[in-house]
């Protein structure tokens, strides 16, 4: 697999960052997931926007303009020859040669920018998304910026290593009685016909799915709600979703043990999933 690491294209066991880089030693940096589907992009745009955001809010420099980042991305899918799969992008503050709380002097520090693909035949096609997935809830203990799409992923890694040990697949984190988000998810919920999804603030990362999802769902003539709810009333809901980059539109047909309306994909989280797949590659670059 090529790899892009700092304006160089090289195979994966040649890129080399420095140990003393801030992402390693601090989890100083910032990372966005594309997808790919029939070899194009699906909402760069989107994303590209709110890495520009992610490192404003932590005053880093951008590494890069967003054409030259589309530009990466494309170079990368064709050397790689990804017709469906991810792209993933990292910048760090990088590296001031030695460990120090302090930010380094952003003059004379470069930010580290990484790229890789991941292959992954039939995206669009995954069969959860035909059973739905199974989720546990747990106590939200994040940071309070979640809206920065920031490398500090180790609490969610563990979030997915309880769901496993549960016998399901991933958890929805609940902070003062209402749910936040999925561990790398939007969370949802679909209740006499209105879709219910928690509103944009510190508190959760607002999702380039989310926000297109919303788009679609609205010029469908479907009502949106953005307000938070609790666990119990997603486990009385008709039908519950969660969205993402790299899943679209993906139903959860159990929450906690609880089965959530007939315990089957629902007919809102099936159509969002079909528009979102069939407009978003409308708009993929
Ligand atoms: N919330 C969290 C915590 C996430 O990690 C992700 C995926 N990066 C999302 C929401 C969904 O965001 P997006 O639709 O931009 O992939």
């Amino acid at each position: 697999r090529t790899v892009y690491v700092n304006g160089e294209y090289l195979p994966e066991t040649e890129a080399k960052v420095s140990i003393f880089d801030r992402a390693f030693l601090m989890a100083d940096g910032v990372y966005e997931v594309t997808s790919v589907l029939g070899g194009k992009l699906i909402d760069f745009d989107g994303h590209a926007k709110r890495l520009a955001r992610s490192l404003k809010e932590l005053d880093m420099k951008a590494p890069c303009t967003e054409d030259e980042l589309l530009a990466i991305h494309r170079e990368l899918v064709a050397r790689n020859e990804i017709t469906d799969g991810l792209v993933y992008l990292q910048v760090t503050r990088g590296s001031a040669g030695d460990r120090d709380f302090a930010f380094p002097d952003p003059e004379t520090t470069e930010p580290t920018l990484v790229l890789f693909t991941q292959n992954k035949p039939g995206l669009a096609d995954s069969p959860a998304a035909k059973t739905g997935i199974k989720v546990i809830s747990l106590e939200d203990i994040r940071w309070g910026r979640r809206d920065i799409k920031t490398v500090q992923l180790l609490y969610p890694s563990m979030a997915k290593m309880a769901a496993k040990k549960a016998g399901c697949d991933d958890a929805w984190f609940v902070e003062d009685g209402k749910v936040t988000e999925g561990s790398s998810n939007n969370a949802y919920i679909v209740k006499g016909g209105k879709i219910i999804t928690r509103e944009l603030s510190h508190d959760i990362l607002h999702g380039i799915t989310r926000a297109a999802v919303l788009r679609f769902a609205k010029e469908a003539q479907m009502v949106v709600e953005e307000r938070s709810f609790t666990i119990e009333e997603a486990q009385q809901a008709d039908e519950a979703f969660v969205t993402s980059a790299s899943s679209f539109v993906m139903p959860v047909v159990e929450l906690d043990g609880a089965q959530i309306g007939t315990g089957t994909p629902g007919p809102v989280a099936a159509r969002l999933r079909e528009i979102y797949l069939e407009e978003s590659l409308k708009l993929a670059v």
